[in-house]
Parts: C-alpha cells; sequence; structure tokens
C-alpha cells in the first residue's frame, strides 16, 4: 500500500519507474539525473535516473538487434500486442492521469482524457498495421511484372514534450510499431514518468525487449546521437519550432525522413452570422484547455466588428471566471504552467503588449495563488508588430481584434509564420468553404473547438511542420517504398 506520504498514491505502485527502459531492462543511469516537480506546488516529486549520451547509442543498438524478429512478424501478431498495450493504457487510465497531473499540472479530468485519447492511437494503428497493401502495377512492357512492396523504415526515433505528456508518445510509438519498425524516444525532462508508465505498460502487453526503449538524459546530446547513427531512419518530433530547425538539420546528417509537428499561432475567427453563444463557449475551449500550453490553442479571436463589444465582454467575463488552482481538485479548469521560465515567458508578453497600448479586459498577471499560476487573461487593442500577435503563447493569454469584412479576416489571420491549426464559427454554408479553403493551416475546426483524433490527419504547414499523425496517413512517415520488376 502507498504510505501517506507518497504524492503518487497510485492504485499500481509499479507503473512509477524511475528509470530508462532499454532493450527491456530498466538501466540504472550513468548521467546526473533529473529532478521532477509537481508544478502546482513547488515541490520535488522524485528523481529520474539518465544516460549518457554513449549509452543512447546503445539503446539505438539494441532497437537496430530488435528490428529482423519485430519487422518478421505478421502485422497481426504485432497487432495483437499493440490492442494489449490499448487495453492496458485503458485498465489503468486513473493511475496514468494522476502521474500526468501530478508531474505536468493538468486538471485531472483532462489527464485522463488525455490517457484515453493517446490510447486510441495504439489501437488505430494496430488496425492500419494490417492494412498496409502493397500495389501491382500494369508492366510497360510484355514480360515484366511491377509490384510495389511496403517496408517499415527501420529504426526510428521520437522526441516528445511535455504539454501532452503521454498521447504524443502513443501517436508515434504505436504506427512506428505496426508498421514494423522499433523505435527510441526521449520524452520531455519535465514528465518523465508518464513516458516511463507507458513502457511499463508496453513490456506488460509483450513488446520485446528492444522495440520500445525510453531514453533519458541531456536532450541535445540525445539529438545529436539520434542524427548521428545510421540506423536511425526516421525522426518524428514534437516541440518548438525552434528545436525542430536544429533537428531537421541535423537530420541531413543521415539523411533522416522527418516529422515535425512544432509550434502554432491559432486563429479563432467568429463572423457575424456565427452562433454567438457557441462562439464564445468554443473560443473559451480552444484557449484554456492545458492552461493554455496547447500547440492548437487559440492564440487570436478575431472577431466581426458589429459583434466585437458583446463577444469582449462576455468572453472575458466566462474567462476571469475559470477556476485556477491544482490539477488534483476536480474543480479546476486551469492547472499551473509548466516552469517559471513559461510564467516570465507570458508576464514578458503582456507587458511589451501593454508597452504599445493594449488594453486588459481579464487577468494580466500572475494568479493570487502564487507558485506558477496565472489570471485567464484576455486583452485588445494590440498592435500587429507585437510579440503577442506574432509569436506562440503557450499560456492562458488571448488577444481579440475586430475586422470588417471576411477578407480581412482571413488576412488577419494568415499573417502568421505558422499553419498549425485555425478555428472559424460560421452558419453560412458558402463562406464555410471559402474560408476553410482561405486559411492557410492544416487544420480548420468549423464550428468546432478541437481538432484531433484518431482517424484524423494531425499537423502543420509553414513554420509548424510537415507530416501527419493520425488517420490512416499517419502510418505512412514509418513506411517506405520498393519497387520490385520482375522478368517473366
Ligand atoms: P519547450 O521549449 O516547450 O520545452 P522544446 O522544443 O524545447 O519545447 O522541447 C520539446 C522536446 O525537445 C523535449 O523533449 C526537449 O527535451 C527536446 N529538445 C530540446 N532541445 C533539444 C535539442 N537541442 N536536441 C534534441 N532535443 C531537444
Amino acid at each position: 500500500m502507498p504510505s501517506f506520504t507518497d504524492p503518487f498514491a497510485l492504485h499500481d505502485p509499479q507503473l512509477l519507474r524511475r528509470q530508462p527502459f532499454v532493450n527491456g531492462q530498466w538501466l540504472a543511469g550513468d548521467a546526473p539525473p533529473l529532478t521532477v516537480n509537481n508544478p502546482a506546488t513547488g515541490t520535488q516529486l522524485g528523481e529520474a535516473q539518465t544516460l549518457s549520451a554513449t549509452s543512447a547509442v546503445a539503446a539505438i543498438d539494441a532497437a537496430q538487434a530488435a528490428l529482423p524478429e519485430w519487422k518478421a512478424m505478421t502485422a497481426q501478431e504485432r497487432a495483437k500486442r499493440l490492442e494489449r498495450w490499448h487495453n492496458l493504457i485503458l485498465e489503468h487510465a486513473d493511475d496514468l492521469a494522476r502521474i500526468m497531473t501530478l508531474e505536468q499540472g493538468k486538471p485531472l479530468a483532462e489527464a485522463r482524457g488525455e490517457v484515453v485519447y493517446g490510447a486510441s492511437f495504439a489501437k488505430w494503428f494496430a488496425e492500419e498495421g494490417r492494412r498496409v497493401y502493397g500495389e501491382i502495377i500494369p508492366p510497360p512492357q510484355r514480360g515484366r511484372r511491377l509490384l510495389v512492396f511496403r517496408e517499415p523504415i527501420g529504426v526510428c526515433a521520437a522526441i516528445t514534450p511535455w504539454n501532452f505528456p503521454s498521447a504524443m508518445i502513443v501517436r508515434k510509438t504505436a504506427p512506428a510499431l505496426a508498421a514494423g519498425c522499433t523505435i527510441v524516444l526521449k520524452p520531455a525532462e519535465s514528465t518523465p514518468f508518464s513516458a516511463l508508465a507507458l513502457a511499463e505498460l508496453a513490456q506488460r502487453a509483450g513488446i520485446p525487449g528492444g522495440v520500445f526503449n525510453v531514453v533519458l538524459g541531456n536532450p541535445s546530446d540525445i539529438g545529436k546521437a539520434f542524427a548521428a547513427h545510421p540506423a536511425v531512419r526516421k525522426l518524428s518530433f514534437t516541440g518548438s519550432t525552434r528545436t525542430g530547425r536544429i533537428l531537421l538539420a541535423q537530420a541531413a546528417e543521415q539523411i533522416q525522413k522527418v516529422t515535425l509537428e512544432l509550434g502554432g499561432n491559432a486563429p479563432f475567427i467568429v463572423f457575424e452570422d456565427a452562433d454567438f453563444d457557441a462562439a464564445v463557449e468554443g473560443a473559451i475551449t480552444a484557449k484554456f484547455r492545458n492552461a493554455g500550453q496547447v500547440c492548437v490553442a487559440v492564440n487570436r479571436i478575431l472577431v466581426h466588428e458589429n459583434l466585437f463589444a458583446r463577444f469582449t465582454e462576455r468572453f472575458a467575463a466566462r474567462a476571469a471566471a475559470l477556476k485556477v488552482g491544482n490539477g488534483l481538485d476536480p474543480e479546476t479548469d486551469i492547472g499551473p504552467l509548466i516552469n517559471a521560465t513559461a510564467l516570465a515567458r507570458i508576464e514578458g508578453l503582456i507587458a511589451d503588449a501593454k508597452a504599445s497600448g493594449a488594453k486588459i479586459h481579464a487577468g494580466g498577471q500572475p494568479h493570487k495563488l502564487g507558485g506558477l499560476f496565472f489570471e485567464p487573461t484576455v486583452i485588445t487593442q494590440i498592435k500587429s508588430q507585437a510579440r503577442i500577435w506574432r509569436e506562440e503563447l503557450f499560456g492562458p493569454v488571448v488577444t481579440l481584434l475586430p475586422f470588417r469584412d471576411e477578407a480581412e479576416a482571413l488576412r488577419l489571420a494568415n499573417d502568421t509564420e505558422y499553419g498549425l491549426a485555425s478555428y472559424f464559427y460560421s452558419r453560412d454554408l458558402g463562406r464555410m468553404f471559402r474560408v476553410a479553403e482561405g486559411l492557410q493551416f492544416g487544420m480548420v475546426g468549423v464550428n468546432a473547438p478541437a481538432v484531433s483524433g484518431d482517424c484524423a490527419p494531425f499537423g502543420g504547414i509553414k513554420a509548424s511542420g510537415f507530416g501527419r499523425e493520425g488517420s490512416r496517413h499517419g502510418i505512412e512517415d514509418y513506411l517506405e517504398y520498393k519497387t520490385v520488376w520482375v522478368g517473366v
């Protein structure tokens, strides 16, 4: 039984692993350990062992050694193990959610939602793995037959962020494994326990040693080890555009295939013909989930000028009424930010906006709870050069701007280097098509505040990266084509 001092108090204490998982073994670290904090309380949750770059290379070697046997399995055999992983994740969803809330801060219900959402990719790709069809092409000459095989790309590397510490891992690992690849994952330093719990469950699901490895350590060193190893044929990364640029450049070394899910600067357009109440609620949802620390979170709300004053007032009142607090409290809507750097960044963005004449309608400062809590903040009268307009916010802060007509709304919405998610509310059928086509983003929510699901391609364009996760396309990134010409 967990002792009363154990903050985790898990039903299954074995889920709390503190060591890297390589080749089916929990390894002792050979580099300085990571300290993991609870962002809601500032207290230390525990330490996780880490690996040196040399040991990270050994993990890649292990994934390489495990590849032939995993690849030789039938898709059904791999699917069976992935389905077991999916079932185990769901069975332990409460514990996994608790681990996540403790190390990441999001409200427990959101954490549970993420665990279930993440698990859905294990099931989806178990099924997709069985539909990796090749092709037979009518040959251009007599006496020839022409076939296309689909083959696993090989050893994959994945680097994941702290904002979705569980779902991003399953969303990358499941398609890799279903395709017949093996993988080495480096999760974010703030949230290793969620990653290691998934490895524990993968082992219980019968996924063989070396097929799914989790390394922890210095991110830059491990990123370089991934880039330098000739066995690594694919890197999948979710994180900042800044880090994505580094990893993309490094991937040139071994010509690795890359998928990048990077930053966003999502617009949310409210047209004059929108369902007003639905638009307010949609904007609240699309903005404040995970304290706004979401790559598809709304950054800029564009409202038709005739609705602007009414919308701003209602939205600011709704935002101000959201309850900020510890994610373990079931009443909490908004948890803490991840760390002090994130909080200082948000303060800097708001100070910069204020200096150029912005008006604050709600929040604007650290929450009276102190620590890493920040007030839900609503800002108007910002300049298009302001950092708060240009940069990804990653916090419970949003700006509102009026527009005159559809063309101006589209121009403002597209005025960003990013191109991940976008949203708009309208009841005009023609406008729905025109605006959905005009938005330069990988995903568009039309009268819908959420844009992800196992069955739908997720990803961006421009500085938001490339490649798609989820859907039948999500497995493509882990497969190669092989063209076979046969003389008969
Ligand atoms: P954030 O600033 O929001 O933490 P990052 O892009 O820095 O976003 O982090 C996302 C993931 O990328 C984390 O797992 C982090 O450890 C990793 N990371 C950061 N810098 C590097 C790097 N130079 N090489 C490899 N991985 C990195």
